[in-house]
């Protein structure tokens, strides 16, 4: 069965990218196993997409410069998903992408594809079934993966962590917006954009863009092939998207033509393994009954400053050894 699934979905059918994604998300046992069974199947398909991450503050205007990008790039012949990681989500609020009709135009563009982000859960949890969704756009034919995130937590580590090239919206503001930064996010960024550069705001836009550049000389380079570039522009009017996309290109001439793009994503691939094994092996830890029973005294314990938390550690270590 999976397999039919697995051909639909290299075909390109819609239906059948959905259906794997719902498998993806799902926590029941029997959906995991056949996401897995999904994902192996078209593993050889995966990993030829451009894989974008955007931040920015909500507000900021992702979802019009997404939009706006989307389009650029589809009218370019090129097939775009926008996927999200937004922790904090559910199905009934205001999440991100939640509501399509903030995009209208690219979710009725048929070479792109809109997936709101998993509804709440850990940020592992919603950035495992992020990255599962992404291969199996990838095995459908997508070239382009946008992953958008508000930055809430780590998100923005996550995400970046996922991605090929990490871009953070900011807002037009003088200089001393620059500590409103969240501190972080100029180390992680390999492009920043001044969005709303449009109007009035365009000054102030382009004050920004000098402060962030002189910000930036503060912070060694995320990576030594690629210096991070300041661009402004306006998602509203379309100014500077088209630039924006060709410093994408420039970014990943750079990291190609030194290897460090295969590189970089192994790194990405073997840490996520890791990261998975840990969130199982801390699960079957915590759903050990042994564990269950001691903890809550220990916990007390360490609590009142009775016990060392290193001597209960070394007991609950103990008991599950055992
Ligand atoms: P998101 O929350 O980051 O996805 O932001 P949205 O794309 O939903 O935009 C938030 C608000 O800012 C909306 O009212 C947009 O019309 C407006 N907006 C978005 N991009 C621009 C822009 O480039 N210039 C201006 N002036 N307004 C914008």
């Amino acid at each position: 069965m999976t397999d039919a699934l697995a051909d639909k979905l290299i075909d390109g059918d819609r239906a059948a990218l959905a259906r794997g994604i719902t498998l993806v998300e799902s926590t029941r046992p029997e959906h995991q196993a056949r996401a897995r069974d999904l994902l192996t199947h078209v593993m050889d398909r995966t990993g030829k997409a451009w894989r974008v991450g955007l931040t920015g503050v909500p507000g900021v205007g992702k979802s019009t410069l997404i939009e706006r990008l989307g389009g650029h790039l589809t009218a370019q012949g090129r097939k775009v998903a926008v996927l999200a990681v937004d922790p904090s989500s559910s199905r009934t609020k205001g999440s991100i992408l939640g509501d399509k009709t903030r995009m209208g135009a690219l979710a009725v563009d048929r070479n792109a594809f809109i997936r709101p982000s998993p509804s709440a859960g850990s940020l592992g949890g919603v950035a495992r079934k992020t990255r599962e969704s992404m291969l199996l756009c990838e095995a459908a034919g997508y070239d382009v993966v946008i992953v958008e995130t508000v930055g809430v937590g780590q998100s923005e580590t996550v995400v970046a962590d996922m991605v090929d090239v990490f871009v953070a919206l900011m807002l037009p503001g003088a200089g001393d917006e620059l500590q409103g930064i969240k501190k972080g996010l100029l180390e992680l960024a390999e492009i920043l954009f001044v969005n709303k550069a449009d109007g009035e705001n365009d000054t102030r836009a382009r004050r920004a863009q000098r402060d962030l550049e002189a910000a930036l000389h503060l912070f060694a380079p995320v990576s030594p092939h690629w210096s991070p570039a300041v661009l402004r522009g306006s998602g509203l009017t379309g100014d500077g998207v088209e630039a924006l996309w060709e410093t994408v290109k420039k970014h990943r001439q750079a990291l190609d033509s030194a290897g460090a793009l295969h590189a970089k994503r192994s790194g990405q691939q073997v840490r996520w393994l890791w990261s998975m094994v840990e969130e199982r092996v801390l699960q079957s830890f915590h759903a050990d009954p042994d564990i269950k029973t001691l903890a809550p005294e220990l916990e007390r314990a360490v609590a009142d400053g009775r016990l060392p938390a290193s001597e209960a550690a070394e007991r609950l270590w103990r008991a599950n050894q055992n």
